[in-house]
């Protein structure tokens, strides 16, 4: 079987994390500052801030500005629930707009949701393509609201020569399938020095100083040893990242005369970083077309299966998203990470190929 996914840490993580537990400080500490600094050189950000999670980042960074109660944020429906659940946790109310055929938040739906209650823009980096950030930008721009980033699936990816994370606050993970991974673990990126320090406060009890408490917080932090293994993987990112792409290049190539799908495509002045290769399933039912790659041993997944909002437990306002509605209906992610093989590559396309033509 071809993995989905398949996650290689190799000898730089090793020694640094072996230096952690020889050093018997394991809580966050200089290993954290380091890749605090790295991941904000990484993406061209004065302040990244380590958290121990993605979904506390997005909490982090919601919370820094401010948003609460009464507060509607703008965003996708197309995604991880995490997005959603960030927006419920601090209280404020989620709007949804419908995603554009990139799979990202169309800034045009947004505009049309903007109210006087809207807070926040919060568009997801999905797959590891970056949003339309220079049309999201000027929407905030003309009605003075605060964008946070989910790019949670995007480290490193970039629009108009910039990196996400650097358009108002940026949230990232660090889980264990993200294309740079600490098993758990999370950063807020921001060039706001006044949100990076909220940020500090809220991660750490609200403590400006031992025992000198200015807001009541609880305790976000990553470990030492988390960002050990971090760290390496930052420090090869755009490695890693150039591997995925090579490897989405080649099926795109391979796959690009076969009837009945939809190829991803990145639109122009945006860099993806292909945390996951998605197609849309067209010519047949995607429930068989899924079966038929199992039985050729080609793993594969299926992001999202429904909208965020498609779940009882969930009583937010919902927009009609027709698009975001029928690509989750067609969706399927197939193996891009970097440790397939040539070989490897063959197999994804023939199986894609044989599955449709059968
Ligand atoms: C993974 C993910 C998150 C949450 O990150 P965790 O580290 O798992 O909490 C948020 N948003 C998106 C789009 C994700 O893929």
């Amino acid at each position: 079987m071809i993995p989905a996914v398949d996650v290689r840490l190799g000898a730089a993580e090793e020694a640094l994390v072996l230096e952690v537990l020889r050093s018997g400080q394991l809580a966050q500490g200089p290993k954290v500052a380091a890749l605090e600094e790295a991941f904000a050189a990484a993406h061209g950000v004065a302040h990244a801030i380590a958290v121990s999670n993605g979904t506390v980042a997005l909490v982090a960074a919601l919370r820094a500005l401010g948003i609460g109660r009464g507060d509607e944020v703008i965003t996708t429906p197309f995604g991880f629930n995490a997005t959603l659940n960030a927006i419920l946790e601090v209280g404020a109310t989620p709007v949804f707009a419908d995603v554009a055929d990139d799979y990202t938040v169309a800034p045009d739906a947004m505009a049309a949701l903007v109210g006087s209650r809207t807070a926040a823009l919060l568009p997801v980096h999905l797959y590891g393509l970056p949003a339309d950030m220079a049309a999201i930008e000027a929407l905030a721009g003309r009605h003075g609201l605060a964008i946070v980033e989910d790019a949670a699936q995007a480290h490193g990816a970039a629009h108009g020569g910039r990196r996400v994370g650097s358009s108002g606050m940026g949230a990232f993970s660090l889980y264990g399938t993200k294309n740079i991974t600490s098993g758990e673990g999370g950063l807020v990126t921001t060039d706001d020095g006044g949100l990076a320090e909220r940020v500090r406060l809220l991660r750490n009890q609200g403590m400006r100083a031992r025992y000198d408490y200015v807001l009541p917080a609880v305790n976000w932090r990553l470990t030492d040893l988390q960002a050990a293994v971090a760290l390496p993987q930052v420090r090869r990112l755009d490695r890693i990242n150039a591997a995925r792409a090579a490897n989405a290049d080649r099926l795109t190539k391979d796959l690009s005369d076969v009837a009945g799908l939809v190829l991803p495509y990145t639109p122009a002045g945006r860099t993806h970083v292909w945390h996951q290769y998605t197609i849309r399933v067209t010519g047949m039912e995607r429930d068989e077309f899924c079966a038929r790659l199992t039985a050729a041993g080609v793993g594969h997944g299926i992001y999202y299966p429904k909208l965020m909002h498609d779940y009882e437990c969930y009583d937010s306002p919902v927009v009609d998203t027709p698009n975001a509605r029928k690509y989750a209906a067609q969706v399927v992610s197939l193996p891009v990470h970097p440790s397939l093989s040539e070989a490897d590559l063959d197999r994804i396309a023939e199986a894609v190929r044989a599955a449709l033509d059968a």
